[in-house]
């Protein structure tokens, strides 16, 4: 990674500094903006981070988390914070819009006059932004942002900084068992864990909290998985008064859809959600090998992501959206079935 001179003076002279991430954000997310912030504060910038909606639950022990300021609920905060800041962070996302309506519409009338760096490891980042560091090759933004401290002489890491970059690591290599970990990463880690990052803890503070009605919820939706095993997928599909039934807050699904690909030679499956509030339906996909869900939603589900993890919508009941799966999946059955081969 090289840093241009001129935003290292640009990052000198700022004041204020904002920080973004996308929408149902998740450890990589949340821990990435929240070094950075800890990292610039202590340069003496004014940070805030921004969400466009709630912080889950097993994320809220992060150092920091609870002055993350909500679009969605202090919408004319985040606008005079996104309006007022010197420079613009754009963090484990590569487009405007995966930050919600409000701020991507937002966000698209201050290009012009704001100066935009986006660290990320999403395919196809939008090419108007100023400073793109993204690195599709990258397990985790996480790591982008590590390589970017040290680079842009923001080091050396204090304990909440290699805490917050040790979460967004760990989560988004499910810990460290993805394809994309590598011994660099390892070597991050250790650095972070030599920085003060508790590992033990940090494990159990994000995967040992789960509540009854999440496990309950788990064990419903492992009864529904289906297969389609002529073509090596499979899913599960959560209607709205299932979810309600289990009280569902947001991050509850989080992690569910990973069992669907646990099952012997299946590469492709989705979590197909009709969350309470919203008027869509959510699907959640990951494959294995070579078969790319980034293509896959985008050609079917208005969605994108990586090559084996990524998401997408679907306008209809729940019924049309696992029809609209299944059809999907049997024009692609060859490709899903050889994708390890
Ligand atoms: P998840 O299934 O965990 O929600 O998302 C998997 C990956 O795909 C994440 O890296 C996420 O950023 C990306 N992703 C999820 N939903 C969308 C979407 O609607 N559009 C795009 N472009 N990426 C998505
Ligand atoms: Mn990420």
């Amino acid at each position: 990674m090289e840093i241009p001179s001129s935003l290292i003076d640009k990052l000198n002279r700022a004041r204020r500094i904002a920080l973004l991430f996308h929408k149902s954000p998740d450890g990589d997310a949340v821990g990435s903006a929240l070094a950075l912030k800890t990292v610039l504060e202590k340069k003496g910038k004014q940070v805030i981070v921004i969400s466009p909606d709630a912080i889950p639950d097993y994320l809220q022990w992060l150092p920091g988390s609870r002055q993350i300021l909500r679009a969605d609920t202090s919408s004319e905060q985040a606008r005079q914070a996104l309006e007022n800041a010197d420079l613009i962070f754009m963090l484990d996302h590569n487009k405007f819009e995966r930050t919600g309506k409000f701020l991507a519409a937002v966000l698209e009338q201050l290009i012009d006059q704001k100066t935009m760096v986006m660290l990320d490891h999403h395919l196809n980042p939008d090419k108007r932004i100023h400073y793109i560091f993204s690195d599709p090759s990258k397990a985790s933004t996480a790591e982008i942002v590590y390589e970017f401290i040290q680079k842009a002489g923001l080091g050396p890491l204090d304990k909440d900084a290699a805490t917050q970059l040790y979460t967004g690591i760990l989560t988004d290599t499910g810990s460290f068992k993805f394809d994309k970990t590598t011994g660099q990463t390892h070597r991050i880690i250790a650095d972070l864990i030599e920085h003060g990052a508790e590992n033990a803890q940090i494990h159990s503070n994000i995967y040992d909290v789960n509540s009854f009605d999440k496990i309950q919820l788990l064990a419903e939706a492992l009864k529904r998985m289906k297969i389609i095993e002529d073509c090596g997928a499979s899913y599960i599909a959560l209607d709205k008064e299932t979810l309600e039934k289990y009280n569902y807050q947001p991050g509850m699904t989080e992690g569910i859809v990973n069992y669907g690909l646990s099952l012997e030679n299946i590469h492709l499956t989705a979590l197909i959600t009709e969350k309470p509030d919203e008027n869509k339906i959510r699907l959640s996909l990951r494959s294995k090998g070579k078969f790319n869900v980034n293509d896959f939603s985008a050609q079917y589900f208005g969605g994108g992501g990586h090559q084996n993890a990524a998401g997408g919508n679907f306008y209809g009941s729940l019924e049309e959206a696992v029809q609209a799966f299944e059809k999907a999946v049997k024009e692609h059955c060859n490709e899903i079935k050889n994708a390890t081969e």
